[in-house]
C-alpha cells in the first residue's frame, strides 16, 4: 500500500460545555500471529480480513489521545508515542499544534495507565519534557505496580522494559506527581472509573458536563472492531486477561445501557462513538462527522 499524506489529524466535538479534541498519532501494524492468545491465528485472521477488511497477517491498531478544553484550561489525556513509537507514528505533536494547542500551556496531563504508547509523548528519548508546566496525574494502583522494584525483579529481564520506561519518563518529576484512586474527581468534571485487567491499575475516565457524559475507555479494547465483537478474546497486551474480560463487559454494558458516548485510545479515527449490543458481544457505532 502506498502512503498518502493527510490533513492534520485532529477532530473537535463537544460534551456539554466542554470542547473535546481527538489528536491522532498514526498506527501500528501488529502481526496477527500471537495477537490473540486464546484463539487460533487462522480464526483471528479470518475475522480481521473478512469482517474488518484488514490486510492479511496484520491488525492495524491506531493511536489517538484526547484533549479536553474547559474554559481556558487544557487537559490532556494520555500523550501517545512521542519519538519512540513505530515509524507509522510520530505526527502527534504536529497535529496537536495544528489544532491550536501549545504544549507549554497544558494545565493537566492525566494518564489512564503507564504503557509506553500512552506515556512516551511526555518525555522524548533525549529526556526533554514536552509538558513542563502541567500537573501530572496518574492512577495510584498503576503507579504502585510499575514503581515496585520487587515486581520488576520478578519478571524476566527482557520483560522489564515497561518498568524501566516508567522510571525513565517519570523519575525526574516523581515527587510532583498527583496520584488518584478509583471513583475520584480527578479534575472538575472528570471522574476515574476502575478498568483493571489490561494493566493492574488502569482507569477509565468519565467526562461530564451538563446532561452529557462521555467515557474515555482507555485500553478496555486494543481495537473495538476486534474485541467489542469478541469480548472474550485475550489480546497479547492484557496483563490479567480474565479481569480484562470482566472489565470489557462491564464497561461496554454500561455504555450501551446508558447510550453514552465513548472514546478509545486505539480505534479508527476520530476514535469516538457509541456501543451497541450485537450477538454475544458489542459493536462500535461511529459518530456522525460534524
Ligand atoms: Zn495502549
Amino acid at each position: 500500500m502506498n502512503s498518502v499524506k493527510q490533513a492534520p489529524g485532529y477532530y473537535r466535538y463537544t460534551i456539554g460545555d466542554l470542547e473535546l479534541v481527538a489528536v491522532n498519532d498514526g498506527y501500528a501494524d501488529r502481526p496477527v500471529e500471537g495477537y490473540v492468545k486464546n484463539v487460533p491465528t487462522a480464526e483471528v485472521e479470518a475475522f480481521t480480513t473478512e469482517k474488518l477488511y484488514m490486510p492479511k497477517s496484520s491488525v492495524r491498531v491506531p493511536y489517538t489521545s484526547l484533549v479536553v478544553r474547559d474554559g481556558d484550561k487544557t487537559i490532556l489525556i494520555d500523550t501517545s508515542n512521542g519519538d519512540m513509537g513505530p515509524p507509522t507514528t510520530g505526527n502527534w505533536m504536529d497535529n496537536f499544534k495544528a489544532a491550536g494547542f501549545d504544549p507549554e500551556r497544558v494545565n493537566n496531563v492525566i494518564f489512564t495507565h503507564l504503557h509506553p504508547d500512552h506515556i512516551n509523548g511526555y518525555r522524548l528519548k533525549d529526556g526533554t519534557c514536552m509538558f513542563p508546566n502541567a500537573e501530572v496525574m496518574i492512577p495510584e494502583p498503576e503507579w504502585e505496580f510499575w514503581m515496585d522494584d520487587g515486581k520488576m525483579a520478578g519478571v524476566p529481564e527482557d520483560k522489564q522494559f515497561a518498568f524501566k520506561n516508567v522510571r525513565r519518563v517519570f523519575s525526574p518529576i516523581a515527587n510532583d506527581i498527583t496520584l488518584f484512586g478509583p471513583e475520584k474527581e480527578v479534575v472538575s468534571g472528570i471522574t476515574s472509573v476502575p478498568a483493571y485487567g489490561h494493566t493492574p491499575g488502569q482507569m477509565a475516565l468519565a467526562i461530564t458536563s451538563g446532561n452529557e457524559r462521555l467515557m474515555v475507555m482507555a485500553d478496555v479494547t486494543n481495537h473495538p472492531g476486534v474485541f467489542l465483537r469478541n469480548p472474550e478474546w485475550h489480546v497479547l497486551f492484557d496483563m490479567d486477561p480474565e479481569t480484562a474480560i470482566k472489565t470489557r463487559h462491564r464497561m461496554a454494558d454500561l455504555a450501551a445501557s446508558e447510550r453514552m458516548q465513548v472514546s478509545f485510545f486505539h480505534a479508527p479515527f476520530p476514535s469516538t462513538g457509541y456501543i451497541e449490543r450485537e450477538g454475544d458481544g458489542y459493536c462500535l457505532v461511529p459518530v456522525q462527522w460534524s
